[in-house]
């Protein structure tokens, strides 16, 4: 299984942000934290003794503020309540303007083996907008320290569709990613909600759609394959740890609002839970029972099949008829024929050597493919 930590605490909060974030008033709140989360492990422990963890995912929030020594002691009480394998990939989310060398040394020596950095772009007017806490020259020398650190994977996420961005000033930005070398590139589209101060200023949708209908085809003639909706990486370089997602494999998810997926042997359809969205109620829950589950939902067999179409088909290279037979024992067709049958029509879905995967346009216009599942 997968193991998602998420650390909530960030220096304020960015005008677009729509994750469980807290702003951090005191140094002591990150220790506080820690001791829950290992109490919320230990729980974890007990409940699935057999589960071999192969990947962990410190995301947020802001992870680089919590200091190496809490990274790595984190690191060590995960390998020593759960199986881990010999080749565990460790991903940390940093921002540009919360590392130093030293840190990311100590990062790496204590078992991070992938770090990813929110730039989303090197433009300090749409760093401005966003209301990022980094500039453009915190971007590139967090870059470079990286590598001094000797980290070999490093992922740079970006955004497009800011408003007043031009397609000219996204693909800059990209070409500069590029210039850089990192194994992994995430682009994601700007979506906030309606009651948002960024919604009315948003760029038109055909303008987004113009940059990503570049960047689909400038980063693999660039060598980072396409392999999911908003990520491309070098061969090789995938993120193991968000494939659980799209695959749908196992994942365990600690800490303030983090949600899980997993299946046991009364459960084989899955178990969705997710952790209350209160630091407060969290801290309180983990203290009384080890678990701080808000909701939870056991899943059919239906709504596991459906969950199971619905994130493969953001991996490009779709979903394979034969494993979802396997998984299921029925088949893809047989329950989802007709609205298969309109979308290959409609020329949003194509299927190829037994795979039903997007076609670009599909990809575009990717909502109105999964609604039509839903
Ligand atoms: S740094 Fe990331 S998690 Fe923190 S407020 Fe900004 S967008 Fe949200």
């Amino acid at each position: 299984m997968g193991l998602y930590i998420h650390l909530p605490y960030c220096v304020h909060r960015c005008v677009y942000c729509d994750f469980t974030v807290s702003v951090l008033k005191q140094e002591e709140e990150l220790s506080w934290y820690l001791k829950a989360l290992h109490q919320e492990s230990l729980f974890y422990a007990r409940t699935y003794p057999d589960k071999i963890v192969d990947t962990i995912f410190f995301g947020g929030g802001t992870p680089s503020l919590f200091s190496a020594e809490q990274i790595s002691e984190l690191i060590a009480t995960f390998r020593k309540c759960f199986k881990t394998t010999p080749s565990l990939e460790v991903s940390l989310e940093a921002n540009p303007c919360s590392v130093t060398l030293e840190k990311l040394k100590g990062f790496k020596e204590g078992g991070v083996s992938r770090i990813s950095f929110g730039i989303q772009t090197f433009h300090s007017q749409h760093l401005k907008t966003l209301q990022r806490s980094h500039s453009q020259e915190q971007a590139l020398l967090a870059y470079h320290l990286a590598r001094q650190a000797e980290f070999q994977n490093i992922n740079l996420d970006f955004i497009f569709g800011i408003p007043e961005q031009s397609v000219q000033e996204f693909q800059a930005d990209i070409q500069k990613a590029v210039s850089l070398g990192p194994e992994h590139i995430s682009t994601y589209h700007l979506s906030v909600h309606e009651s948002n101060p960024l919604h009315p200023i948003l760029p038109l949708e055909e303008v987004s759609a113009d940059m990503y209908e570049w960047v689909m085809n400038f980063l693999p003639s660039s060598g980072y394959g396409h392999y999911e909706v908003s990520a491309f990486s070098k061969p090789s370089f995938q993120c193991a740890h968000n494939l659980k997602y799209w695959k749908l494999h196992d994942y365990l998810g600690l800490g303030v609002g983090a949600s899980s997926y997993m299946t046991t042997q009364e459960m084989p359809w899955g178990d969705h839970f997710k952790n209350t969205d209160s630091l407060q109620a969290y801290w309180k829950k983990v203290q009384e029972g080890g678990s701080a589950k808000g909701q939870e939902e056991v899943l059919t067999k239906e709504q596991a099949q459906k969950e199971y179409l619905l994130t493969h088909l953001r991996l490009i290279e779709g979903v394979s008829l034969a494993a979802y037979e396997e998984r299921f024992g029925s088949s893809l067709i047989e329950s989802y024929g007709p609205i298969v049958d309109k979308l290959l029509t409609w020329g949003l879905l194509d299927s190829v050597k037994k795979m039903l995967k997007l076609t670009p346009r599909g990809i575009l216009y990717l909502n109105k493919v999964l609604v039509e599942f839903m």
